[in-house]
């Protein structure tokens, strides 16, 4: 056996099909701020991507790239003057923030109905409480969107996530549970992750460990997601799970690159629409 390679960037591509035919009914395009604050390697290219994306299928991007040293009130000024513009619909914060700025104070101050990454205590708590959030973070309903194809019924399945995150971790943890799912949760302090992996299902491996996830760690025909992307020293990406170890052993795998990262970002626009039909009383 060997396993079937799930197509992220397949997905992605008609999600984004999808959402620019729905906004050429609408009377405006969707507006979407990005803030970034400094000069990240990794986040100026998210940030860009994520700009690309937004202009192909119609979404107008407005970029607030801040100075390294800005202040937290300069900050959640800007903020506040973005949640009163009526002309945008989503806002985001490029994380990591530099040291001296409160994630959590920066990210509560957006408001939780142009909060497209689902970040916001109010809608990563509707979500705690499986009621239905504004948003939920791109990543872990990206992944969710990739399951579902492969495994339609996740009512009693058993799945480990590797990684404890904000982002990626805990919320898939709850969107799992919501659907019926039995979920461990392993992280650094995990003292035998492969004790979980080896009775999971599902596995999802969010970690940023290269090839952590080998074909011993896993059970004949699991579904593998792998969310990882690490840069080896030959320049080259990997994921968190070893791909060529476990692929004859596995059910179903998301490649690194071309699995989890296209449906982020489909899914932030996804988000960004469904703040405009909110904002516009669009059902
Ligand atoms: P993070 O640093 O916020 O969290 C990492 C988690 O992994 C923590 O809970 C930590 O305890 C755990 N961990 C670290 N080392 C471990 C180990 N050896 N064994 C088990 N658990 C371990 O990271 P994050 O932001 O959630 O990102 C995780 C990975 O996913 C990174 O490679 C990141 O680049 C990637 N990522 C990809 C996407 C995407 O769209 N594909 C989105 C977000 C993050």
């Amino acid at each position: 056996m060997s396993a079937e390679i799930i197509d992220g960037r397949k997905v992605a591509s008609s999600i984004k099909e999808a959402i620019k035919s729905e906004i050429g009914d609408f009377p405006h395009s969707p507006e979407l701020a990005i803030i970034m604050v400094g000069n990240d390697y990794a986040s100026d290219i998210y940030v860009r991507n994520k700009q690309k994306a937004a202009a192909e299928v119609g979404i107008v991007s407005q970029f607030h790239h801040l100075d390294e040293d800005i202040s937290q009130a300069e900050l959640l000024n800007i903020i506040e003057k973005l949640n009163n513009d009526d002309e945008v619909n989503g806002i985001i914060v490029q994380l990591p923030l530099p040291e001296h700025l409160d994630t959590h104070r920066i990210i509560d101050s957006i408001s939780p109905l142009k909060d497209v990454d689902g970040f916001h205590p109010l809608n990563t708590g509707k979500l705690q409480n499986n009621e239905k959030p504004y948003f939920i973070a791109a990543t872990p309903l990206g992944i969710m969107d990739l399951l579902k194809k492969v495994c339609p019924d996740l009512s009693g399945k058993n799945a480990v996530i590797i990684g404890a995150s904000l982002i990626v971790g805990r919320p898939l943890a709850t969107l799992l549970l919501n659907q019926d799912c039995t979920v461990s949760v392993t992280h650094s302090k995990t003292e035998d992750i492969s004790e979980y992996t080896k009775k999971a299902d599902i596995i999802v491996a969010a970690c940023g460990v290269a090839n952590l996830v080998k074909s011993e760690w896993i059970k004949e025909g699991a579904i593998l997601i792998d969310v990882g992307i690490n840069r080896l020293e030959n320049g080259k990406i990997c994921g968190d799970i070893d791909f060529n170890d476990v692929f004859e052993k596995a059910k179903a795998i998301t490649p690194v690159p071309g699995g989890v990262g296209p449906m982020t970002i489909a899914m932030l626009l996804k988000n960004t629409v469904e703040a405009y039909k909110l904002q516009h009383k669009i059902i």
